[in-house]
């Protein structure tokens, strides 16, 4: 890959249009000022035509020589990349899964748009694909209401819907005003309203907000700023207080080291890098699970890991070849493609003997005979030493059972 970083860079400073734009700006501002000069004195207009006449040949061929290096850089680059990437059998019609779900990758890539804040481009993108495949029928005689384009397909698939869109201007409103101004308020009032589903949710978002507000106002003005806020009415700590009673005693006890926080016990909690970074991650991802949407945009997700996975499929591919063997399996992979942590999921798994559902504390274990059990069970029946499985005659060692990943 290092040869092609290299050549994208030589290719990124040699072959930029810079130096042409420039050439070209020279000879527009030439041609306005000849004009300016003949408006002025339209009596000696020919001669100062003629006299300009050298000079904009000039830049023309500059522009010319200009584009000559801009064409080389590009012939130079595609070569290398050609050469780099000699096999390219994807995808094929044979091999192109998603050959057949247009519209499914069209709602990705608009999803994705819209996810991204890329309002403009993704209602532009909905309206392209949708004057695309939507036929508009003749017009109807009756007199009866008939809904509009966008009703209909709202109703169809939520992506249509302004809503949607709406609710991503609001996140990116909110994001902005806490990433760029360091303003809590708009993420505070946001989680204040959905306070409940929240804590449905097991989030702490609302309470690490309003934890974060407290501290803000205690760096930038003073204890008794950061108090008030504490006890504002409307600011109810004390509506935390049944949950999160230790941190706000924390909190409180901090208040007494000031001015030397820095080298007190709590010095973690009011000095904590990436504090801000995190909380907009969190409130990222709540928003979006109450839309009903994963944290990350499933079509970057799928994207990436489908990049991670390209080298291991070309090699299979290439054996396969030699072994002429058939990859007959359908919508399965013949091979493992070992992915990053953060790209393994899990659906909901409940311990089929405790009946707790499994987290990333207590995730599912396998034993060796297949049979799953959640983490906290399997140490409890173990203690350490060998057991027998609860649902078949089979003993294990905690240690030969594996995490599971769903
Ligand atoms: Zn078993």
């Amino acid at each position: 890959m290092d040869i092609s970083i290299k050549e994208h860079e030589r290719y990124a400073s040699k072959a930029n249009l810079s130096k042409g734009i420039n050439d070209v700006q020279k000879a527009i501002d030439l041609l306005t000022k000849t004009r300016e000069a003949v408006v002025a004195d339209p009596q000696s207009a020919s001669s100062t035509v003629t006299r300009a006449q050298k000079p904009l040949k000039d830049c023309f061929a500059s522009v010319k020589e200009d584009l000559l290096e801009v064409y080389r850089g590009n012939g130079k680059y595609q070569k290398t990349l050609e050469a780099k990437f000699k096999d390219k059998p994807f995808p094929t019609s044979d091999n192109n899964a998603l050959a057949t779900q247009t519209p499914l990758i069209n709602r990705a890539i608009a999803m994705h748009l819209l996810r991204e804040g890329q309002f403009d481009v993704a209602s532009q993108f909905l309206t392209d694909i949708t004057s695309a495949t939507h036929h508009p029928s003749p017009p109807s005689t009756t007199p009866t209401h008939s809904p509009s384009a966008e009703e209909s397909l709202s109703s169809i698939d939520p992506i249509h819907s302004p809503t949607l869109r709406h609710s991503f201007e609001q996140m990116y409103s909110i994001l902005s005003s806490l990433r760029q101004h360091r303003d809590l308020l708009p993420a505070i009032a946001w989680s204040r309203i959905r306070s409940q589903e929240l804590e449905n949710r097991g989030s702490n978002l609302e309470f690490e907000l309003a934890q974060l507000q407290f501290i803000h106002l205690f760096d930038t003005q003073g204890r008794d700023a950061a108090l008030a806020y504490a006890r504002a009415e409307d600011h109810h700590f004390a509506h935390f207080q049944s949950r999160y009673l230790n941190e706000l005693s924390r909190l409180a006890s901090s208040l007494a080291y000031q001015p030397s926080l820095a080298s007190s016990p709590y010095r973690a909690l009011f000095l904590a890098q990436g504090t801000w970074d995190d909380l907009a991650r969190s409130f990222t991802r709540e928003f979006c699970s109450l839309l009903g949407l994963s944290a990350q945009s499933p079509l970057y997700i799928a994207a990436t890991a489908g990049a991670i996975a390209l080298p291991t499929l070309l090699k299979l591919q290439t054996i396969m070849k030699d072994k002429r063997a058939e990859w007959t399996t359908a919508q399965e992979l013949p091979v493992e493609i070992p992915l990053p942590p953060s790209y393994q999921f899990h659906s909901i798994f409940v311990c089929p003997v405790s009946k707790e559902q499994t987290t990333d504390e207590n995730p599912p274990m396998m034993m060796p005979c297949g049979h799953v059990v959640a983490q906290e069970t399997l140490c409890r029946m173990a203690r350490g030493s060998r057991f027998k499985c609860p649902y078949c005659p089979s003993e294990s060692r905690p240690v030969d059972a594996v995490k599971l990943f769903m």
